[in-house]
């Protein structure tokens, strides 16, 4: 049985248009021991039967027979299994990685084979010095002339050790007395092989050649046994697949050895990490500034240290609750009055206004100021109110409020307080906090007028007259209360108009029912009508400037002890402030057992804008996995470029018998260790700007501070995965074909 036999194999190459032929109904039987001389003139076909037989091209018609065994049906993994164990390649072009030194290339055959590096040290110089190369065996292939560069081919065909050598015209590129010796080393490693050699030069070989083929045409004219020779078979060697740390190793060696390749394959990475992480950004920001918007339409204090708190039973707050809840651990604040929190207020005078919405709260709450002074003994009688500022404020700027006086205006209510003197200013400079809301503490006169207002414009006021309901939340009668102390506890003077409303068009001393409705309480009483008023007696009667008087509102004035006891309700919901919003947690569970509702502020805006939020930051997602995708292409395509002279190394790999994963898991890590590089570069960079070490921008500041480690960690993520499509995408195209047909392309 013959090691090798073609019976009728023809190989044509299908070109766009045409077919052509390769060779044509090859018949050979070649076996162990020979040395076969393969000649004819240029395109006669030896070049693609050596390649057939190698493994590298496929055939078209006929049958190979390796070992008696039929290869027809053979998959690529059979032929780089077939490659491996059977099949030492010598090409007239050498197939060395250049980049590599003539230890590394014969080194490269036996690391593939799985040896082990320290067991086969030994064994590579032995071949290096038979091959009489000791002196470059540090030399990198690329700086070696014809002659050496064929004797390492020639090494590395030797220590993998195959039953078959095939050399395609391996004198073909050196000279006279190189070639000489090649010819001669051939012969010396090929004792018990088939040596299979395509030369121009038959003289070369003559002197060893145990069988000579002369090709035309792609048919062989003369086939001419020289010798005979003795048969032998050896069984091939086995082969274990590559180690996981030589594949390291060898990655290594790739990722570094071309230094301009690795500083443009980290450039390009760090260009797409940047991209990436400026997506990211853009995606996260937009979630950022969404919420921070939305939130603010209701809500104008939506710090994340503030909790809002009400009881189960609906009740009103008593003071010894509320002195219990200021004293609960991390509480820095109790704010009385929620309802002015979220309450468009400002401070404004002729000068200045500040335009910020306002937090109103009660005076006795601060025990320091930074300008100024806290109110003195008696001083608390005046509208005295200190202000405390989101952020520095500095002392010229402090000068400009402080001692001035201020009203305090409410976009609905108008004008809620006159003449607020500011005596005292204090920053409020933490960090953590999302909002820049400024606060103005008053004393309680005040802030009974401003919940007074902010309770009226909140609330649903029911009037009841002569059995008809009248509801401003209906918007069929709006009437409008009004304070005056001219009239007494328990009466109403109402305008004229009102008159309509009742029997004989009069409705002195008829009952008038007012109700007032809100989301904390409901309340109300019986008044009885004691007088009606018109434009020109309202002066007189209720001491009300005629000339501010609404002709077409229904007017009630009542006695301002009956006015309060409706809109100045006690404290049915408060919020309270947390010093340290991470322990947030063990307050609320303080509040809770309480039996209170809690609403955690950082909850009520991620819960009511969770869906409009989903929707945007969706939108926004989507928009990042394109640009994903299209940097994706765009980076697949110029580390193409960069690795386009890779693809001879990785023909070279696989003429050697290393397989599709090899160069994959090769090919992979190597470009994650550049990947890693580059990110590696790209966070040092960020994290200096971050400590502001270097390059004091404040854009990329702000954004660095806006990056968290699971941020970091989702890039890290993104990227990777990147990295290693990009890699299988590049080995998917380049295993398209045989090993020949992607060589070609590459040449
Ligand atoms: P040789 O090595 O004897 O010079 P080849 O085996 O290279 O000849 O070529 C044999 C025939 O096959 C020639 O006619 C050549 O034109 C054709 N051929 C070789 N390679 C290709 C290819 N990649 N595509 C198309 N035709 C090819
Ligand atoms: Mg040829």
């Amino acid at each position: 049985m013959s090691l090798l036999k073609l019976v009728n194999v023809s190989k044509f190459y299908h070109n766009k248009k045409n077919v052509s032929t390769g060779f044509n109904k090859v018949n050979l039987s070649l076996d162990q021991g020979e040395f076969v001389v393969i000649t004819g003139e240029s395109g006669s076909g030896k070049s693609t039967l050596l390649n057939v037989i190698s493994g590298l091209d496929s055939y078209e018609e006929g049958e190979l027979y390796i070992n008696g065994e039929e290869t027809s049906h053979y998959t690529e993994k059979d032929y780089e299994d077939y490659r491996r164990k059977y099949i030492g390649n010598i090409f007239q072009n050498f197939n060395l990685v250049n980049s590599y030194t003539v230890y590394q290339n014969i080194e490269l055959v036996l690391l593939l084979n799985g040896e082990k590096k320290r067991d086969i040290r030994k064994k590579i110089l032995e071949v290096i010095d038979l091959v009489k190369l000791t002196k470059f065996k540090n030399t990198k292939a690329s700086k070696l002339s014809g002659g050496q560069k064929q004797r390492v081919a020639i090494a590395r065909a030797l220590v993998k050790n195959t039953p078959i050598i095939v050399a395609d015209e391996p004198t073909g590129n050196i000279d006279v007395a190189a070639a000489k010796e090649i010819t001669k080393l051939l012969y010396e490693i090929s004792k018990n092989k088939l040596v299979v050699v395509v030369t121009h030069n038959y003289e070369q070989f003559a002197e060893y050649a145990t069988r000579q083929i002369v090709m035309h045409d792609g048919r062989i004219m003369i086939d001419k046994k020289l010798k005979e020779t003795e048969e032998v078979i050896d069984e091939p060697p086995k082969y274990k697949n590559i180690r996981f740390f030589n594949k390291l190793l060898l990655a290594f060696r790739n990722a570094f050895n071309i230094k301009i390749k690795f500083f443009l394959l980290v450039l390009v990475y760090l260009i797409l990490t940047i991209s990436v992480f400026s997506n990211y950004t853009s995606l996260s920001m937009s979630a950022y500034n969404n919420q921070m918007f939305k939130t603010s339409m209701i809500f104008h204090d939506y710090s994340e240290k503030r909790i809002i708190i009400n009881k189960k039973d609906k009740s009103a707050f008593t003071e010894e609750e509320i002195e219990k809840i200021s004293k609960i651990k991390n509480v820095t604040e109790v704010v009385k009055d929620d309802i002015l929190i979220d309450n468009y207020t400002y401070l404004e005078n002729d000068e200045a206004k500040i335009w910020n919405y306002i937090n109103i709260n009660d005076i006795g709450n601060v025990k320091k100021v930074k300008y100024g002074h806290l109110p003195k003994e008696g001083e608390d009688d005046y509208n005295v109110a200190i202000l405390k500022t989101a952020g520095k404020v500095s002392k010229s700027e402090a000068e400009k409020y402080l001692n001035n006086t201020f009203r305090l205006t409410s976009n609905n209510g108008g004008i809620v307080s006159h003449d607020l003197r500011i005596i005292g200013i204090l920053e409020d400079t933490s960090e953590s906090s999302l909002t820049d809301i400024d606060t103005l503490y008053v004393t309680n006169d005040i802030l009974d007028n401003i919940r007074t207002e902010t309770n009226l414009f909140y609330s649903d006021t029911i009037v009841t007259l002569n059995d008809k309901v009248y509801s401003s939340e209906d918007y069929t009668l709006t009437f409008n209360l009004k304070s005056s102390d001219k009239v007494p506890y328990g009466e109403a003077y109402v305008s004229e108009d009102i008159n309509i409303y009742c029997k004989d068009y009069n409705c002195y001393k008829k009952n008038l029912n007012i109700r007032v409705k809100n989301n904390y309480y409901e309340n109300g009483f019986d008044l009885y009508i004691g007088d009606t008023f018109k434009k020109n007696t309202i002066n007189r009667k209720l001491g009300f400037n005629k000339d501010e008087y609404d002709e077409y509102a229904f007017t009630i004035f009542i006695n301002p002890a009956n006015y309060k006891e409706l809109f100045n309700e006690n404290t049915y919901q408060m919020s309270v402030y947390v010093k340290d919003e991470k322990k947030i947690d063990t307050t609320t569970k303080a509040l809770e057992k309480m039996d209170l509702n809690v609403y955690k502020m950082m909850d009520m805006t991620s819960n009511i804008f969770g869906q409009i939020l989903g929707f945007v930051v969706l939108f926004g997602k989507i928009r990042f996995i394109i640009s994903i995708i299209v940097l994706f292409f765009i980076c697949y395509f110029i580390i193409k470029l960069i690795l386009k002279s890779r693809n001879t190394y990785f023909s070279t790999i696989r003429t050697l018998g290393g397989n599709k994963k090899v160069l994959n898991d090769l090919l992979n890590i190597e470009l994650l260790i550049d990947i890693n590089i580059a990110y590696i570069i790209f966070t040092t960079i960020l994290i200096l700007i971050r400590h502001k070490i270097i390059l004091k921008i404040d854009y990329i500041y702000q954004l660095s501070t806006f990056f968290t480690v699971k941020d970091y960690i989702i890039i890290y993520i993104v990227l990777m995965v990147m990295s290693i499509l990009i890699a299988n995408r590049y080995s998917n195209k380049l295993f398209g074909g045989s090993v020949m047909s992607n060589y070609r392309e590459n040449e």
